[in-house]
């Protein structure tokens, strides 16, 4: 079958292209302008034409996917602003929703060989920045940053920000298919990682220039923005680049997968262990906090119940040290550090 793959040249975007490739789909992918299209081509020159491009220059517009959903089997909808510095909220939730609407309606009118849609979302749906320890499902559902954003518009967080964006683009989709479940020939599933991290293969040309998870990344393991206190405190829930995009191809796959939202996440982790991760490698870091902190014995104050996936996708997530070890090994070969 053929994929719509948005935002094929982003960090996720060029994971989930490469994966359908290598499974044996045809890809179309979409990007923003024509230039952005040459990476992608000398990465898969070897596909030949089992890849193609639309090139979508504002997906706000009305009818913008129109074109590109013809002759699509399904559609891997990833393209949303991502931590831009936004001022006003509405310079991210616009184009997160509309653009998440729009290639829904696109499907609904012009994609008649559509079985299923899957769509890129968040644990930034799920979570509710909270006082105390939690357990978050696919039940719960980010009410906090729409308000906040809301509320507070241009002054609200960067964070809330884009969660909101998030937020309101799921859930319009989950909307868009409720209202019109009578007409579509095809279902929807919606993947909510946490952070997401691991090698990349989009166009980047150094450590400082990446996506905005793996900045966080650089900032916090590499260049030593936590001390050894803080280190060991402040957890965050992560997943692979590799398993974030198996995921999105199992998701098509998987039948029982249609309708349902799905947590992807490995774990919970403190900094420290990436820290001390990276170290086994040999890489030195300013802070190097406690080597001797043990995981096991970490209490975490956000959790996510990510069974459901487990489930119905069987997805078998790649470890820390796993991912380390591949960051380390790509970015040596590269001569970053
Ligand atoms: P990237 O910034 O690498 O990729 C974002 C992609 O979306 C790019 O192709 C970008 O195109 C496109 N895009 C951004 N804004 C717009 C816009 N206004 N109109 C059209 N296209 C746009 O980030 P990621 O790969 O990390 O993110 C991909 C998806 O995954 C997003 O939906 C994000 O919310 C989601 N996600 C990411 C997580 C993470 O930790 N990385 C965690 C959970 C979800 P261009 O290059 O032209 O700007």
């Amino acid at each position: 079958g053929k994929v719509l793959v948005t935002g094929a040249n982003g960090y996720i975007g060029i994971w989930i292209v490469r994966t359908l490739l290598e499974k044996g789909y045809s890809v179309r992918g979409t990007v923003r302008s024509e230039s952005k299209t040459e990476h992608l081509r000398n990465t898969f020159a070897s596909y030949g034409d089992k890849l193609e491009f639309a090139v979508v220059e504002d997906i706000t517009k009305e009818g913008a996917f129109d074109d590109a959903v013809k002759g699509v089997d399904a559609i891997e909808h990833t393209a949303s602003p991502v931590y831009a510095t936004a001022g006003d909220p509405e310079e991210m939730i616009r184009p997160a929703v509309v653009g998440t609407t729009g290639i829904l309606k696109s499907a609904l009118q012009h994609g008649t060989s559509i079985k299923r849609i899957v769509y890129t979302s968040s644990c930034a749906t799920i979570i509710t920045v909270q006082d105390t320890p939690r357990e978050f499902s696919e039940a719960d559902w980010n009410e906090k940053s729409i308000d906040e954003a809301r509320v507070k518009g241009r002054d609200a967080a960067p964070t809330h920000k884009y969660y909101a964006s998030k937020t309101l683009a799921e859930r319009a989709a989950w909307e868009f298919v409720e209202r019109n479940k009578e007409t579509i020939g095809w279902d929807l599933v919606t993947l909510n990682p946490p952070f997401v991290f691991g090698p990349t293969i989009h166009e980047v040309n150094r450590l400082e220039g990446m996506n905005a998870s793996m900045n966080e990344w650089v900032k916090n393991v590499l260049n030593g923005v936590k001390d050894t206190k803080q280190l060991s405190d402040i957890g965050l829930s992560s997943v692979d680049v590799r398993d974030v995009a198996e995921g999105h191809v199992l998701a098509l796959q998987k039948e029982e997968a249609g309708g349902e939202r799905m947590i992807l996440s490995e774990g919970p982790h403190k900094w420290q262990e990436w820290v001390n991760a990276v170290r086994e490698h040999n890489v030195e870091v300013p802070v190097a906090g406690d080597a001797s902190f043990d995981p096991t014995k970490a209490a975490h104050h956000t959790l996510y119940d990510g069974s459901k996936a487990n489930r119905l996708l069987g997805i078998r997530y790649r470890t820390l040290k796993e991912t380390t070890r591949d960051l380390v090994e790509d970015w040596r070969m590269r001569e970053w550090i």
